[in-house]
Parts: C-alpha cells; sequence; structure tokens
C-alpha cells in the first residue's frame, strides 16, 4: 500500500448553487446551500484514502463545530488524523458558488489552518515514514516549506499543487520531485498561457510536471521522458469543484504502487472524471473499486 503524508488545509466548504454567479454589486437567488467538508489538503488526502492509499493528515481544526465534523468527514474516509491539531478559534471556511454548468468561484479564510507554521516531532515522523507528501499552498509557506524540507531529508517524493496560485520561494521548487499546476496556476507560475511552452518552463525548476487543462486532459512532461497528453473520459460535468484534488491524489497512489507514469495519469483521469460527475468536492470522489471500473 502507498502511504501518503499530506500535509495542507482543512476547510468546511459553503457551498451555494446558482443557475449563474452573481456579479460585483448584483444579488442571486440560487437553488441550494450546502456544508462539505474540504480544503485542498484534505480533499487531496480523501482522493488518496478513497484510491487506496494509507494517509495521513498533517494540519488543524478550529474548536468550532465544523472542526469535529472536518475530523470525522476524513476519518469516515480512512485518513489518519492523529497529526491533525484541534487549535482555538474556527475552522477554515471556503465560500463557494457553482453555476448551473459546474463552473465555480471561491472565496478562502484560512482560521485555524493559518497557525500550521511549524512542524511537530511527530509530524517529521508521519513525514518520514511516507514514500509521498503532498503540499498545496492553502496553508502557511512557512509549513510547506519545512514540511518539503523533512521530505527531501528522508528521500520522500514531493507532489506539489501550487493552488492556490502565488509567488513561491525558490527552495520549495527545488524540493519539489512533481508539480501538478492546472493551466492557471501554469500560467502564473510562469507568464506563459501555451501549456506546452508553460511545462517546458517550468522543467527548468521541478523535474517533472503535470498541467491539468480541465475536460482537454493533462500534459505530462518531465527532463528525461518527454512529453505525453493525456485525455480526459468524456463525461457530463455537473461540479468541477476538487477535479484537481481527485487526480493528485489518485495519481500519487498510483505511483506509490510503482505504476509507469502513463497508467497512473491514465488512472487519475478515470478518478477525476468521476469526481466531476457528482455534486461537491470530497463527497463526489470516488472509491478504487469505481475507478478501476472506469479505467479498464
Ligand atoms: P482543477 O480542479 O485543479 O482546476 P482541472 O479542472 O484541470 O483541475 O481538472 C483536473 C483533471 O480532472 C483534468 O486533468 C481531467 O483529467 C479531469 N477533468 C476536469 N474536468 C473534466 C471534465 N469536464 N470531464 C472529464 N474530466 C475532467
Amino acid at each position: 500500500m502507498t502511504r501518503i503524508a499530506v500535509l495542507g488545509s482543512t476547510n468546511m466548504d459553503l457551498v451555494a448553487y446558482v443557475s449563474k454567479a452573481p456579479g460585483r454589486g448584483e444579488t442571486v437567488t440560487g437553488h441550494e446551500f450546502r456544508t462539505i467538508p474540504g480544503g485542498k489538503g484534505a480533499n487531496q488526502a480523501v482522493a488518496a484514502a478513497r484510491a487506496g492509499g494509507t494517509v495521513s493528515m498533517i494540519g488543524a481544526v478550529g474548536v468550532d463545530a465544523f472542526g469535529s465534523r472536518l475530523r470525522a468527514a476524513l476519518e469516515q474516509s480512512g485518513v489518519d488524523t492523529g497529526a491533525l491539531r484541534t487549535i482555538e478559534g474556527p475552522s477554515g471556511t471556503a465560500h463557494i458558488v457553482v453555476d448551473d454548468e459546474g463552473g465555480n468561484a471561491i472565496v478562502v479564510i484560512p482560521g485555524a489552518n493559518g497557525t500550521v507554521t511549524t512542524l511537530t516531532d511527530d509530524d517529521e515522523a508521519v513525514i518520514a515514514r511516507a514514500d509521498l507528501l503532498l503540499l498545496q499552498l492553502e496553508s502557511p509557506l512557512e509549513g510547506v516549506v519545512s514540511a518539503a524540507d523533512v521530505a527531501r531529508r528522508h528521500g520522500v517524493r514531493v507532489v506539489l499543487t501550487p493552488s492556490p496560485a502565488q509567488a513561491l520561494p525558490a527552495g520549495l521548487l527545488a524540493a519539489t520531485d512533481l508539480l501538478v499546476p492546472n493551466e492557471h496556476e501554469a500560467a502564473a507560475l510562469t507568464g506563459i498561457t501555451e501549456p506546452y511552452e508553460a511545462a517546458e518552463a517550468l522543467l527548468e525548476q521541478v523535474p517533472e510536471v503535470v498541467i491539468t487543462l480541465g475536460s482537454a486532459g493533462s500534459l505530462y512532461a518531465s527532463r528525461d521522458a518527454g512529453k505525453i497528453m493525456v485525455p480526459a473520459q468524456r463525461v457530463t460535468a455537473v461540479d468541477s469543484t476538487g477535479a484537481g484534488d481527485t487526480f493528485v491524489g489518485a495519481l500519487s497512489v498510483a505511483l506509490g504502487e510503482g505504476r509507469p507514469m502513463p497508467e497512473a495519469l491514465a488512472w487519475a483521469s478515470s478518478a477525476a472524471a468521476l469526481s466531476v460527475q457528482r455534486s461537491g468536492a470530497s463527497t463526489a470522489m470516488p472509491y478504487r473499486i469505481e475507478i478501476d471500473e472506469l479505467a479498464e
């Protein structure tokens, strides 16, 4: 089994479903409201656990009611929460608007996630034991950089999702083995919108890149093995929230099992295609048996 450590955010997603998202100064009436456990870190942890990994989550929730629900939701998907702290103050929240075409707009308030600036000895032990460490940028960069350094020291493969897009300390990319931006994040990091060219530019900083391209699939590029364009499954998307996190979680499990990159990418695409056909992020993530069925 692939052992995966995830350091990152745990948020309660407060999701409003609307026909068309409001513009500035506009008020619209939506059809539905849901509270769904989320956060990019927790979503990647759930995706990896459901895909069959042995997963530990490092991060923090608040003492509020959201905090206990977030912890329980992770445990329900089989994620070990021994390294998830509970701290004074509110849990992280994400305020999400999903429109009828499955598009979304998101505001994140970090709350407890903002306290994860240093690692405890236990956190370090969790990372040292893992095959892969999954990182994103929804928790403080100091903590993310420390975790990447610990992984480096212990020979643990670092998979970084550079989301939300922001300027990165050079040391973080230097400690990254596999970078998985979506097309917008790749453009933000490089200033280049054409994916092949953006991938080429990113390879100057990391050995392997996957740029995810929504319904157009994904582009893998490596210094050693060239480029592979991976098509997405043709499905009817109802909610694309969390597609990228599903993709990264499943990809990491497959890579940890020693599966070749093309096969791992195809399997991750199947996982992501299943997730976009259901509403919500973590709640929409598929289990291994479903991914295997679609990937056959
Ligand atoms: P993010 O959620 O980070 O913005 P993307 O939207 O690029 O990431 O989606 C990640 C992956 O999910 C894609 O590479 C693709 O494999 C899959 N995917 C996303 N949208 C669709 C879709 N409409 N149909 C099928 N697969 C999709």
